[in-house]
């Protein structure tokens, strides 16, 4: 659809992605039967940097526009530029609200929910539970209440999809007072496994109804254990770091290591922090890359090794997920790793052969939607995933219902 041929009632929701140097966007128009389309999408990068970069992408994915500023713009600069572009990109129609993707929910949001004053002075506590990522969104939902004020925002949480988990697997073995505190497991990726199930629903409902892992394996990677549809087991915990190997992220690790690093190597809680975001996972067991491509090109035996304990992992957590799902009924692999590596899969699944997963090779290697035999007990599938989308999603959700507040109040 160009922006042309627009109908005059139609509602667009722009979708904002903030991370610590970046701000990446998408915007979606509704169609009249309500689905959502993406028009365009991009960001700005090196926030912070010389020189921050705009660019913008059409639905087919061509460089639309681009712009670099010749000074390091603050973020409320860069944010009014990213606005005005979208809103130029759309005249005359207007933007209906913005969605946001918030990392941690705590315990007080289950749900997405419509930015209100006393929504933001709760997600403000929320700051140490996320400190490297949630003080900067909230920034971008600060910047756009002082430029748009009537602009309706919404913010949607990684968390949030795991409610379902079970009190006893939400639990760490500590004092009841620390558990008071939040000191619990609440799982992240949520926005990606809610798209995915939702999809599978769609495509098998047997697969995505019965037991099911999801196994989100990206630069982030952790993995979902679900029955009939909902969350009962993932491998992320308190925090982004526990289950799986990633990236840069070391993922599940004995907390004994922590005190030897603190006693003994006198490491500050700054030095642990990037030793195990940064510069632990794929890059810190390889030495060579974070980068599964770089780590599959190299003959460094590292490089082996560094891929190999990223599959055993895996391969130790389905176990585990299968356990608590008491069974598994189907495995869905997305996210850049999940979706792009024949290899990997193909490792992981043939250390699965025991649970009853048989693949079909030549169904994995075009990457097809389907990828287990034919007498494989076990379904496996390779859904991309789209949380972009789904936040969107929620966000027109959500703005029907500020709308129609908005329309009771004035009347
Ligand atoms: P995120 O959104 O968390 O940054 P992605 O889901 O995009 O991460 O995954 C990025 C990772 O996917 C890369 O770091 C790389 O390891 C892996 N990846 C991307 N493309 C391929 C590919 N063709 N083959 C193997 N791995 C890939």
């Amino acid at each position: 659809m160009t922006t042309t041929d627009k109908p005059s009632d139609q509602r667009f929701f722009a979708v904002l992605n903030a991370g610590s140097s970046s701000l990446k966007f998408s915007l979606f128009a509704e169609t009249s039967d309500g689905r959502l389309e993406r028009q365009t999408s991009g960001g700005i990068e090196g926030i912070g940097s010389p020189a921050p970069m705009f660019t913008a992408f059409d639905s087919d994915q061509y460089c639309m526009d681009e712009y670099r500023w010749d000074f390091p713009a603050q973020l409320d600069i860069l944010l009014s530029f990213l606005i005005e572009w979208i809103e130029r990109f759309l005249s005359p129609h207007h933007l209906s609200a913005v969605g946001h993707r918030m990392l941690h929910g705590g315990m007080l949001y289950d749900e997405p929910v419509t930015v209100t004053p006393e929504v933001l002075a709760k997600m403000r506590t929320l700051i140490p539970l996320a400190p490297l990522h949630q003080p900067r969104i909230l920034q971008v939902i600060d910047t756009i209440i002082g430029r748009y004020p009537g602009l309706c925002q919404i913010v949607c949480f990684d968390t949030s999809f795991h409610k379902t988990i079970p009190h006893i697997a939400r639990l760490y073995g500590l004092p009841k007072s620390l558990t008071g505190k939040g000191l619990i497991r609440y799982g992240f990726h949520g926005l990606s496994f809610e798209y995915v199930s939702e999809e599978l629903k769609h495509i098998d409902r047997h697969a995505a109804m019965g037991k099911t892992i999801i196994a989100h394996l990206g630069s982030g990677a952790s993995m979902c254990g679900m029955v009939n549809g909902k969350s009962i087991a993932t491998t992320m915990g308190f925090s982004a770091l526990d289950g799986l190997v990633m990236g840069t992220r070391c993922g599940q690790l004995d907390p004994g290591v922590i005190l030897y690093l603190i006693q003994h190597e006198r490491m500050g809680a700054k030095e642990l922090e990037t030793l195990l975001y940064q510069d632990s996972g794929l890059l810190g067991v390889s030495g060579i890359s974070n980068d599964v491509r770089d780590l599959m090109a190299s003959s460094e035996p590292a490089a082996k090794e560094a891929l190999d304990l990223f599959v055993y992992r895996v391969v130790r957590e389905v176990g585990s997920l299968a356990a608590a799902c008491g069974g598994l009924d189907a495995f869905v692999f997305t996210a850049g790793i999940g979706e792009r590596s024949p290899e990997i899969r193909k490792a992981i699944c043939k250390q699965l052969d025991w649970l009853g997963i048989e693949l079909d090779e030549r169904a994995n290697r075009l990457g097809e939607l389907k990828i287990s035999a034919d007498n494989s007990r076990v379904s496996v599938w390779i859904l991309p995933t789209y949380e972009e989308l789904m936040i969107a999603r929620h966000a027109a959700r959500l703005a029907t219902t500020h709308e129609r507040q908005q329309k009771t109040s004035e009347t």
